[in-house]
């Protein structure tokens, strides 16, 4: 018997035809032995179409309200399904993100959890009830309702299989688990079995979408076991966890790729110390998050200073980078949104050098130039011109060997045939 947390996307709850089918899931579940919690989304685009309200009845809502607004979508999930499994002959209760005491600070619509008090869902649980949980949303100290950012339900499940002390927090999607790059790109890429934690939060960080990237740190944290699987069929998928040193891993795990950034450049600035301190201050002052940063070789006193932004934060970007060419008396500055990002991720590169190497090789023999560079132990990240990104992952994908084809071939029995 196992206690396992369930969590179940927009798509997966998307419509009463999908809320009973996972009704059924969680049933079979109870019925193998397990103690159940699901944690759900709300339906669809709900979420969507609740921030196109706001919108439309003002173009700055007050924070505390849009949690008030947001809050309501993943209510209407927990209470239909809980329905669907009571028609299906089943015990279940629903719960609110506050009544299972997930306590957040005030951030409203981007809360960080501080708390998980989970006495009501053991009490439902050693009641035989399969217990539905809210995702996305949380409570104040003093009561006010939160919501923890776009995509937060999977930090709720998280949180709330750290808060049981759950043996396993079961992603369930529309995909079938982590790939070795996306497969809408490479048609080859291959799922993998396992994952670290270390390497999937890399892999988060720079562009695979299927788990959010605080989710991955909450997990590891908290030594959350992650199983991300298919909503749609019981094939086993990726587990995300603790890799022990004993274990042999692939030096490679995954290519990633990002089409979110845009890089910002201010030239002619002065090459004096304290400059990057001002021009990172100020991006800071506005909110702008920055990824990469390259300051050129400088020229008679002066140099260039690039770095890359989210589009999202591109407007904030581009009034602090104005700011700081006045400030500073820089020459100009402008921006590059048709940038991409490609890295390659693989805990073995802590072992193995000259991947580095080989991934800027093999990009150039594919006739693809590189702009910025960045590493860290177990990744290598490189800013390309976003035309040329979906070959650029493709070539890294056949050369460091993960192609679907090229690992059937390396495996494959049939050089015995012949023996
Ligand atoms: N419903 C919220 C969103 O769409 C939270 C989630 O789906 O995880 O962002
Ligand atoms: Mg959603």
């Amino acid at each position: 018997m196992a206690l396992v947390v369930c969590k179940f996307g927009g798509t997966s709850v998307g419509g009463t035809e999908r809320l009973r089918a996972v009704a059924q899931r969680l049933v079979d579940r109870k019925l193998s032995g397990d103690r159940v919690v699901a944690v759900v989304s709300a339906m669809g685009d709900v979420t969507d179409e609740l921030v196109a309200l706001a919108q439309d009845v003002t173009h700055d809502p007050p924070e505390r309200e849009m949690d008030m607004l947001l809050a309501t979508g993943e209510q209407v999930t927990i209470a239909l399904l809980a329905m669907a499994i009571h028609a299906l002959g089943h015990k279940a209760i629903s719960f609110t993100g506050p009544q299972v005491g997930i306590v957040t600070d005030s951030g409203h619509t981007k809360a960080k959890i501080q708390e998980v008090r989970a006495d009501c869902v053991n009490d439902a649980l050693d009641a035989g009830m399969i217990v539905i949980v809210a995702g996305f949303q949380g409570v104040t100290p003093d009561g006010q309702i939160t919501t923890l950012g776009r995509g937060g339900s999977d930090t709720t499940a998280i949180a709330v299989a750290a808060g049981i002390g759950a043996d396993v927090c079961e992603i369930l999607t529309d995909v079938d688990g982590i790939y070795t790059a996306d497969p809408r790109v490479v048609s080859v890429a291959r799922k993998l079995d396992v994952v670290s934690y270390e390497e999937m939060l890399e892999m988060a960080a720079t562009g695979a979408k299927v788990l959010q990237l605080r989710a991955v740190e909450f997990a590891r944290n908290h030594g959350v076991v992650i199983h991300c699987r298919s909503s749609f069929n019981d094939m086993p998928g990726t587990i995300v966890r603790e890799v022990d040193g004993s274990m042999e891993q692939a030096i490679i795990s995954g290519v990633t790729h990002d089409t979110s950034e845009a890089k910002v450049t201010i030239r002619d600035v002065p090459d004096l110390p304290g400059v990057a301190a001002i021009v990172f201050a100020r991006m800071a002052d506005a909110n702008v998050n920055v990824d990469m940063i390259v300051q050129n070789v400088s020229e008679q006193g002066m140099t260039d200073i690039s770095f890359t932004t989210p589009k999202e934060d591109l407007v904030r970007a581009k009034h602090a980078a104005a700011e700081v060419v006045s400030e500073l008396g820089a020459r100009h500055w402008f921006v590059d949104e048709s940038i991409a990002k490609v890295s390659l991720v693989g805990a073995g590169m802590k072992t193995h050098p000259g991947m580095a190497a080989k991934m800027f090789r093999t990009l150039a023999d594919a006739d693809v130039n590189l702009d910025m560079i960045s590493t860290s132990s177990i990744r290598v990240s490189c800013v390309i011109d976003g035309d040329q990104v979906e070959r650029a992952v493709r070539a890294l994908h056949t050369s460091f060997g993960l192609d679907e084809d090229a690992v059937k071939a390396e495996t494959s029995p049939a050089f015995l045939e012949g023996a």
